[in-house]
Formats: C-alpha cells, structure tokens, sequence
C-alpha cells in the first residue's frame, strides 16, 4: 500500500524581527508548495527537499543562494548537504562562490559521484562538469546584505561594543527540508550562506553529515539550523536520528535536541526531525522558527513553536 507522504520545510531559527514575519513565512510555503507538487504525483522524497530547498534558496529573505550573508571578505560562501535515507547516498558542497542553488551541485554528487563532499573551486568544476551553471560572486550579492556586513563590522564585531556575536539575535536564515515520499523512502537538504562576518574558509554544520543534516530510513531525516559551531561539536543531526532510531518519537527527539544544545554548550538553533512512518517533530530554542509542515491531512506554517 503506498504510504501518505509528509513535507517540512524550516527557513531559519532566531529573534526574527515582526517585519520580516510575513516574508520568512511566504518563503517556507512556496517551499512546501513546490515540494508538495513532487510527493503528491509520486516522485521521491529527494527530487521534493531539493525542489524546496531551490525555492529557498533563490528567495532573497533567506541565507541561502542569492541573497546570503557576507564573510568578513564581503564575499557569499555557501554550504549545502542532501541526503538519501533509502541508501545513505549524501552529497555536500562547501564555501563555494560560483553556485547560485549549491543543492543542485549537492544532488549532482549524491547521484553522480563515488565522493560524498566536495569544496570550493573543486565542487564549482564539479558542478559545471555535470551541468550546473556557474554564476558571477557578484550575482549572489544583494545591497540589503552589503548594508547588513557593514552595520555589523561597525557595530557588533567591535569588542567595545560588548554585544554577543552569537546571540540568538544574530539572524540565522539558513533553509532545509524532509520529506517521505509514497515508497517510504525519507531523506534530508539544508542549504545556507552561514553566519555573518564568518572568515573566509569557514564552514558551519549546516553541509556537514551528522551535523546540520542526516537522513537515514532506519532512524530519521533531520535538518537543523543555528549557531553552526556547537551544533558540530555535539553532531546533533545523527544524536537526534538516533534517539529516534532508539524508539523515541521524532517530537520528542527534536526537543531532546535543543535542550542537549542549550544545555552542553550553550547553543541556539532549530532543528525538523521525520522518520519513515511519517511522525515529525520541530523544535527551536530561538524565539522563532520559520517553517512549514504538509501531510495529505493538514497544511500548517508558522513562526513560533514552543520548545
Ligand atoms: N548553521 C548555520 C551555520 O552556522 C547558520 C544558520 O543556521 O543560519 O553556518
């Protein structure tokens, strides 16, 4: 019997401020839209979390593709990781330049190639190897962003200043997606610009297996998103996934998750968790959260989820 599919999108976890609601939540249902059209005629869970993940990704308000925060070099470095729970496939790319929707490059290698990760200029010549188009840095740069790195080098990185530069407050826009498909099959993107200001060469948990992303059948799919370096340390992705695959629901698991990273290491981000029969879980210890859920039931978005 064909399984009932499930889609859930995130678009980032932090203080988002009231004015920018609206569009954080439009972004994750034109995600879940065109992710949904996937899964409702079929297709499998990947081709939908990568559908979504490009609609993100090219949507300006989040840090992904186009759009993206700056390193301190002014520059967009991006991240992204899909994952097949079916087979355990993955492809990564990280701190490429030329690639405005880096989870095309990611499927690329998860399909295409015995390698799992790829970076900089090799991912670029892998990517235009197999058909993905390079673009200008320039043409992933917007204003709003360049204002954005600006304010923030006066401002915040001043040690005078004595703001946190982690604070939740700091905008984490980074995208990801889940899906189980009608063959049962879960899998798992996230795709971001990291943080603002990060150093040239920085990569944050967002593309790394285990960390910002996993997915396997026999546990759970899992995308998170946050202050990358203590979501690293702790591998949160594969700990989440295996709290599910220990038998706790994946509702659960997610809260476990953030409590885990408050509590360790004083971290904050949001994570969605799904496994194969379908159950979900989405938590942030974040005032926000942007995401969006749909099963053949309910559709549902929000911005605001209790821990
Ligand atoms: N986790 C991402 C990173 O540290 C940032 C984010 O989620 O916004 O690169």
């Amino acid at each position: 019997m064909p399984i009932d599919p499930v889609l859930v999108v995130h678009g980032g976890a932090w203080a988002m401020p009231d004015e920018m609601v609206d569009a954080h939540l439009s972004g994750v249902r034109n995600a879940l839209a065109t992710g949904w059209r996937v899964l409702a005629r079929g297709g499998p869970a990947l081709d939908a979390i990568e559908e979504a993940v490009v609609i993100m990704e090219d949507d300006e308000t989040f840090d992904a593709g186009r759009g993206s925060f700056l390193n301190r070099d002014g520059k967009v470095q991006l991240d992204a990781l899909i994952m097949d729970g079916a087979t355990l496939r993955a492809g990564g790319v990280g701190c490429v330049e030329r690639l405005s929707n880096p989870v095309r490059a990611a499927r690329k290698i998860l399909s295409e190639s015995p390698h799992v990760y790829f970076v900089g200029e090799g991912a670029e010549r892998f990517a235009a190897e197999h058909g993905v188009e390079l673009c200008r840095n320039e043409d992933l740069i917007i204003q709003r962003e360049v204002e954005h790195l600006r304010k923030y080098q006066l401002e915040v990185a001043d040690p005078a200043s004595g703001k946190d530069l982690f604070a939740p407050a700091i905008s984490h826009d980074t995208v990801g997606a889940v899906a189980l498909d009608r063959e049962g099959n879960i899998a798992a993107a996230t795709s971001t610009g990291g943080t603002l200001n990060k150093a040239p060469g920085r990569l944050g948990d967002s593309s790394l297996i285990g960390c910002g992303c996993y997915a396997d059948n026999l546990s759970a799919a899992v995308s998170t998103t946050g202050w990358g370096e203590p979501i690293m340390k702790l591998v949160l992705a594969k700990w989440t996934a295996d709290r599910v695959s220990a038998g706790n629901l994946p509702e659960w698991a997610a809260k476990e998750a953030m409590n885990y990273l408050q509590q360790r290491l004083n971290g904050h981000g949001g994570i969605i968790v799904l496994n194969a029969q379908g159950q979900f879980g989405i938590a942030h210890n974040t005032p926000r959260m942007a995401w969006a859920t749909k099963t053949i039931h309910k559709e549902e978005a929000g911005i605001e989820r209790s821990v």
